[in-house]
């Protein structure tokens, strides 16, 4: 079988090219179905240090998400731009690190489906943490592959594409002092969401100051923004979440560093409340059809790619102090937790 055609794979590797020497790109893993095989491609520009601020950018997770990868690549495509001319970026790539996964679930976009291949949601497929539950089926199951939001087999290891991003993550960012991921998603609520952990259970994280300063940062610089800022877990818990995984290999570690690992879920019923006939495809309950829809999408995220860029590489400055942490998790529990 040959390869299947996916757009955004496409593009994903026309950008490769113009990247050229600016980027150090690898194929993470080589994922077969059918008799093909389809790359997940990591990147990585700037800073080699392990230990420099990182900021990642992910979509894909989700096959059926197209818009995740698109708005991960219309950033990419302007920092590309940015590279040939912008001497501000040169000397911010000089001390900090961007590393990308566009496009991580290459086979549920060549199959139209959320989960991987064989079925498995990769968003459900990490170890499980001793604490915390899902919410019932969309948290999790183990019921049916035939079933969104299916685990895996109890026990067996990590599907390829979930390994693989794991693996790039552990090695790339979580030996960074400051690190902020965002990993691109859509088809939750009316309204674009930045989510952060935990997404396994509605117990406050160990860095809800550190979040709920980013939050300020967001509003105070950005106050005309369309997000809501909240943990994972007000709008539903999921077990199995890779972030939440990866947050916690990043707290065993015993370096002291910051790692916030945001989700971006663009509020997909927006488009199809505007474009009700969409809602009768599969794809148009996920994304935006209508092309003047899209590109207002592509260009909506780019100011906060670059707030949250500069945060990461300019981290310890809007960190709270000592003395402070106690009253931002304060404000922070009433906020969202209260
Ligand atoms: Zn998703």
């Amino acid at each position: 079988m040959s390869r299947p055609e996916i757009p955004e794979l496409e593009r994903l590797e026309a950008l490769i090219g113009r990247f050229g020497a600016h980027a150090r790109v690898e194929v993470l893993a080589r994922v077969g179905h059918g008799g093909a095989r389809l790359p997940i491609y990591g990147l990585a520009l700037g800073a080699e240090d392990p230990s420099a601020p990182v900021f990642a950018v992910t979509g894909g997770v989700h096959g059926l998400e197209r818009i995740g990868t698109e708005v991960v690549l219309a950033w990419l495509h302007t920092l590309a731009e940015l590279l040939e001319w912008d001497r501000v970026l040169a000397d911010v790539l000089a001390r900090t690190r961007v590393v990308a996964v566009p496009l991580v679930n290459p086979w549920g976009f060549a199959l139209g489906t959320r989960g991987n291949a064989r079925g498995v949601d990769l968003m459900r497929n990490a170890p499980p943490a001793a604490d915390g539950s899902g919410s019932w089926l969309v948290g999790g199951h183990r019921i049916s592959p035939r079933l969104p939001w299916y685990m895996g087999e109890r026990d067996a290891p990590m599907e390829p594409e979930a390994e693989a991003l794991v693996r790039f993550v552990e090695r790339e960012v979580l030996d960074a002092s400051v690190a902020i991921a965002i990993d691109c998603h859509s088809g939750f609520g009316l309204t674009d969401r930045i989510w952060f952990p935990y997404a396994r259970t509605r117990r406050p994280f160990p860095l809800l100051p550190e979040a709920y300063a980013l939050k300020h940062l967001l509003d105070a610089t950005l106050p005309n923004h369309v997000y809501r800022f909240e943990p994972q877990s007000l709008s539903y818990t999921v077990r199995g979440d890779l972030w939440d995984h990866l947050y916690d290999m990043r707290a065993a570690r015993p370096a002291e560093g910051a790692f916030l690992p945001l989700t971006l879920e663009m509020g997909s019923w927006l488009w199809v409340k505007k474009n009700p006939r969409q809602a009768l495809s599969l794809l148009g309950g996920f994304n935006p059809i209508k092309p003047h829809r899209l590109r207002r999408t592509l260009r909506r995220h780019l100011p906060l790619f670059d707030l949250l860029f500069r945060a990461t590489a300019s981290g310890p400055s809007w960190f709270p102090r000592d003395g402070e942490r106690e009253r931002l998790a304060t404000e922070a529990f009433a906020l969202w937790y209260g």
